[in-house]
């Protein structure tokens, strides 16, 4: 860590234990890593689990697991420790409580005297009316001392215009509207996330927040609270929302966007997910469009973060997705397939012995690895392994009229792969051989019979690399089979 944050770079990812962690969060997540990475500063992962009512039991587990897939690690995190531990919030109840306590001794923060029915009809009144509901205007005169089973709220020290400066968004200004007396504890004893990030991004040390648009609206409250505390505010970075492949609406938990592992389990390579998730609301500077997160590390920048809602788009994830596959060294590569092969066929006889032999067959198709599944299910894979079962009618090519024509070139193939030497039985010896026999008789009239005879299947790689893949033995010996069928 000796070379970390030599410019006081301090950043940290909060997400809310309050369900499974989706693309938004993942990028938010990322951007927020890649910045500290840049800056050679400090990444702090804190879990924000103060809204008891909305917790998800296991949801922060399923947070760093998804940040571990993807590679992002933290520098302190409520797993590691650091410095400012705890790093779960309501760990950390004490803290909040004497922030709660500086306010109150400087008048900024006092006892809710309203029950949550008086401020319900004070808010539906102001609805009525027409108005916007603004707690501060019922702010009572006088205050009782505060014994925490009533909800602490906030006194705004000044209803006044705030302007600031947002890294993606620029010069920024929200006028009193947008101020009240918001809760600092709930009755329940917890604070709220409105004060209690506040707290923790001042005791942490936190210098840039980064996280979703949505909050930009609330930043007047914030940098009220900074005001009351007399704590120069962060920086601020609020991050476009992703939309959805429409272009209109936003990706959000409750659009039904993905969890992030649902990716892992469908064959998603972490490193492709990365590439694909850092370019969804930034840019380089150029097209370059592949990178190591190194790379991503020397020129991510948040200037670069566009304003408008990026859009997920499926095919391009499987562009990347592909993209990093054919990448892959051939032994993760066939850990991956071993991974996702349908029992199926992994139980065939001989599966163990050719699995290897169509592993150029499975990269060339898939675009992720559950794909394997598919071409399971449309009769791809099992060939390799067993004879095809087909009626003899399905070797004749659509435009030929004399199933005897099909039989005669089925045994003139059988003559010439005959005659290819068993060490030289490949792709392009095999085409060598058979091509000349192909064109003039009709490709269609000829290859067609030589790769159902070989596959069993309408749809499958061309018939000299099966014939080489199935090697010279066992090609041989299905073309016979075809031909005796006739
Ligand atoms: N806990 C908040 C959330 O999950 C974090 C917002 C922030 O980064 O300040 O949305």
């Amino acid at each position: 860590m000796s070379q970390k944050n030599n410019n006081n770079v301090v950043v940290r990812f909060a997400p809310s234990p309050t369900g499974f962690m989706h693309v938004g969060n993942l990028r938010t997540a990322l951007y927020a890593w890649l910045w500290a990475k840049k800056n050679n500063g400090i990444f702090i992962l804190r879990i924000e689990d103060t809204d008891k009512e909305r917790e998800v039991a296991g949801a922060k587990e399923h947070i760093l697991k998804v940040l571990k897939w993807i590679g992002i690690n933290w520098d302190e995190g409520p797993d590691i420790g650091g410095p400012h531990s705890p790093y779960t919030q309501s760990e950390r109840l004490d803290i909040y409580k004497k922030y709660a306590q500086i306010l109150i001794e400087k008048g900024l923060a006092y006892a809710d005297p309203y029950t949550e029915e008086e401020v319900e009809n004070l808010r539906k009144k102001a609805e009525e009316e027409k108005k916007a509901f603004l707690y501060r205007e019922h702010r009572p005169e006088k205050f009782d001392k505060w014994d925490s089973t009533k909800p602490l709220r906030f006194k705004v020290p000044v209803i006044k215009n705030y302007k600031w400066n947002d890294l993606v968004y620029g010069d920024l200004s929200a006028g009193p509207e947008a101020l009240d007396d918001f809760i600092l504890i709930k009755s329940d004893g917890y604070p709220t996330y409105n004060f209690c990030h506040i707290v923790d991004d001042i005791e942490m040390g936190i210098t840039h927040v980064i996280r979703g648009q949505e909050y930009i609206s609330s930043i007047p409250k914030y940098l009220s609270l900074y005001e009351a505390l007399d704590v120069k505010p962060p920086i601020f970075a609020c991050l476009p929302h992703i939309l959805g492949s429409d272009g209109n609406k936003k990706l959000g938990k409750r659009d039904g966007a993905k969890d992030c592992l649902e990716y892992k389990d469908e064959g998603y390579l972490p490193e492709a997910f990365l590439n694909f998730l850092v370019l969804l609301g930034w840019h380089p500077s150029d097209d370059k469009e592949i990178f190591t997160v190194e790379e991503l590390a020397n020129i991510f920048s948040l200037d670069r973060v566009q304003k408008a809602g990026a859009r997920w788009n499926d095919e391009k994830l499987n562009w990347f997705n592909k993209k990093y596959i054919q990448m892959l060294s051939d032994k993760k590569f066939s850990e991956f397939v071993d991974e996702f092969m349908p029992a199926e066929i992994k139980n065939l006889t001989n599966y163990n012995e050719k699995v290897e032999r169509i592993i150029p067959i499975i990269k060339e198709r898939i675009e992720k690895f559950e794909d394997i599944k598919d071409m399971h299910e449309r009769g791809e894979l099992k060939y390799f392994f067993e004879r095809p079962e087909y009626n003899s009618k399905s070797l004749m090519w659509k435009d030929e009229k004399d199933i005897q024509n099909t039989k005669k070139y089925l045994e003139e193939i059988l003559n010439i792969l005959n005659k290819i030497q068993d060490n030289d039985f490949n792709s392009v010896s095999i085409k060598d051989a058979v091509w000349n026999f192909a064109t003039e008789n009709g490709k269609g009239n000829v290859l067609w019979p030589m790769r159902y005879a070989l596959s069993g299947i309408d749809k499958s790689p061309d018939p000299f690399i099966l014939a080489s893949l199935l090697g010279k033995k066992d090609t041989l010996s299905r073309i016979e089979t075809a031909i005796k069928k006739i």
